[in-house]
C-alpha cells in the first residue's frame, strides 16, 4: 500500500472523527489546514493518522529523498549579553571566565582545518558579545571567501544580527547588504524558539522579538538570500502557541517564499533555568513533526537534527513529514550536547549517515545548503562489514 492508498483507505473509515476526516480530505486534495484545525491535530490527531497525513505529503513533494549536507560547525562564543532560561550552552558576561570568545583568527583555523574535507558548508552561531559587531563578522566573512571561495556561508541569526545592526546604527537590511557583500550567503533558523508573546517573555524575554526576528528574515529574503526557521517546543508552550508560530512563519513565506525549511527543536532539560520542565515523549516529537510537514504548505523542507533527538528518533521521523537529516560530520557543535541531547559527541560518517536512511527504505541524497543535489548515495554500496539490518517502520494500514 503506498502512501496515497494509506490516506484514502484512512478517509473511508467509518469511525474517523469529523473534524479530523475532513482534515485528511483537505490534505487529499492539498488544500491548506486553518489555524483552529491545527490546533485539532494536535490536540485529537493519533500517531498513526498524523503519520498517513504527513507522509503523503513527503512523498509528494519528494518520493523517498532523504537529504543531508556536509557542514561544520564555528561557535565563536558561547558568552552571551541575553539570558535565555532554556539555554545550557551560555555563560553570562559577569561569568565570560568559564566560555570561550575567540577572535578571527582563531575562527580562521578552524575554516583551514577543514580545507581537505568535502564540506560544503559552515554554520555559525552563538552568543552574543560586544566585541563581536559588525567589523568583526565582515573581517571575517571576507577572509573566510578569499581563503575558500565555495564555502558557503550560513551564519547567524536574528538574534545576534538585532544587536549587531543596532550597534552600528544600520536597519536590518542596510545591515544584512553589507554583510552580504562581505560573503554572507544565508541565515540558518535559530532564535525563533516560540513566538507568541505569553511564552517568549517568559522564557527569552531579553532578546529580539518576535516581529524583529521575522523582519530579519524578511529583509534577507530581500536580498535574495535563503534562510531557515526553527520552533522550540515541549516545555511550557500550548498547542496553540505553536501552530500560532507556524502560522507567523507561514504568512511570511507566502509574502516572500525564501524559507527553505522548517527544524522544530526538541527542548531538553539539562543544565539550565528550566530543567524542572519534563521533557516531551518521542512520540509527541513525531507528532509535532508531522504536524509541521502538514501545517507549513508553503515550507519545501522540514529537518531534523539527528544528534538532538537521536539516531533512531531520526529515522522514525522520515516517516513523519522530515526529508533532511542535519549532517553534521563531527562533534563541532556543542550546543545540543550541553543542554542534554542524546548524542553528547555528535559525529556520524557520511557512510553511517546513508545507512541510517537506506535502513528504512528512504533515498539519500547529498546536498549543498541551497539544496542543490552534490551526491546521489542511492546506488552507492559501501564495504559490508559495517551495514546494520533493516527494519520496517510502523506503519497504519
Ligand atoms: S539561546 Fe542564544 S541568545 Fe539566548 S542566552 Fe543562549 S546563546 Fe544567548
Amino acid at each position: 500500500m503506498n502512501a496515497t492508498h494509506r490516506l484514502d483507505f484512512l478517509i473511508q473509515d467509518k469511525n474517523l472523527d469529523a473534524d479530523l476526516k475532513r482534515i485528511a480530505q483537505k490534505v487529499f486534495r492539498s488544500e491548506r489546514v486553518s489555524f483552529e484545525e491545527g490546533v485539532i491535530l494536535f490536540e485529537r490527531g493519533s500517531l498513526g493518522y498524523l503519520g498517513v497525513l504527513a507522509n503523503y505529503i513527503r512523498e509528494n513533494k519528494h518520493g523517498d529523498i532523504t537529504y543531508f549536507n556536509r557542514n561544520f560547525h564555528i561557535e565563536p562564543t558561547n558568552v552571551c549579553v541575553y539570558d535565555c532560561k532554556f539555554c545550557a550552552y551560555s555563560r553570562l558576561i559577569k561569568n565570560r571566565d568559564q566560555g570561550w570568545e575567540m577572535d578571527v583568527e582563531g575562527m580562521m583555523d578552524i575554516v583551514r582545518k577543514y580545507d581537505h574535507e568535502p564540506v560544503t558548508e559552515v554554520h555559525i552561531t552563538g552568543g552574543v558579545v560586544p566585541k563581536q559587531d559588525l567589523a568583526f563578522y565582515a573581517d571575517f566573512f571576507k577572509k573566510c571567501k578569499a581563503h575558500r571561495p565555495n564555502l558557503h556561508i550560513k551564519g547567524l541569526t536574528p538574534v545576534e544580527y538585532y544587536y549587531i545592526f543596532k550597534k552600528a546604527k544600520l536597519s536590518h537590511y542596510e545591515g544584512l547588504k553589507y554583510l552580504q557583500e562581505c560573503g554572507l550567503d544565508s541565515m540558518p533558523g535559530g532564535g525563533a524558539e516560540i513566538f507568541h508573546p505569553e511564552v517568549r517573555e517568559r522564557i527569552a524575554g531579553d532578546k529580539c522579538t518576535a516581529e524583529q526576528w521575522l523582519d530579519i528574515h524578511e529583509q534577507a529574503h530581500k536580498l535574495g538570500m535563503r534562510t531557515n526557521a526553527t520552533m522550540l517546543y515541549g516545555h511550557i508552550e500550548a498547542f496553540w502557541h505553536r501552530i500560532d508560530h507556524m502560522e507567523r512563519l507561514r504568512q511570511l513565506q507566502d509574502k516572500t517564499g525564501g524559507f527553505q525549511t522548517f527544524i522544530p527543536l526538541k527542548f531538553r532539560n539539562q543544565g539550565h533555568q528550566m530543567s524542572d520542565i519534563p521533557e516531551v515523549s518521542v512520540v509527541e516529537d513525531l507528532r509535532n513533526y508531522a504536524i509541521a510537514r502538514i501545517y507549513m504548505d508553503n515550507f519545501d523542507h522540514i529537518k531534523a537534527y539527528w544528534a538532538m533527538i537521536s539516531r533512531d528518533t531520526a529515522q522514525l521521523s522520515l516517516a513523519f513529514g522530515v526529508d533532511d537529516i542535519d549532517g553534521t560530520l563531527d562533534d563541532t557543535t556543542k550546543i545540543y550536547s550541553m543542554a542534554g541531547a542524546e548524542e553528547q559527541h555528535p559525529g556520524m560518517s557520511t557512510q553511517q549517515l546513508v545507512e541510517l536512511i537506506k535502513n528504512v527504505g528512504r533515498h539519500p541524497v547529498e546536498r549543498d545548503t541551497l539544496y542543490q543535489v552534490v551526491t546521489d548515495y542511492n546506488d552507492v554500496v559501501f564495504d559490508a562489514a559495517n551495514k546494520t539490518n533493516y527494519y520496517s517502520l510502523p506503519v497504519v494500514e
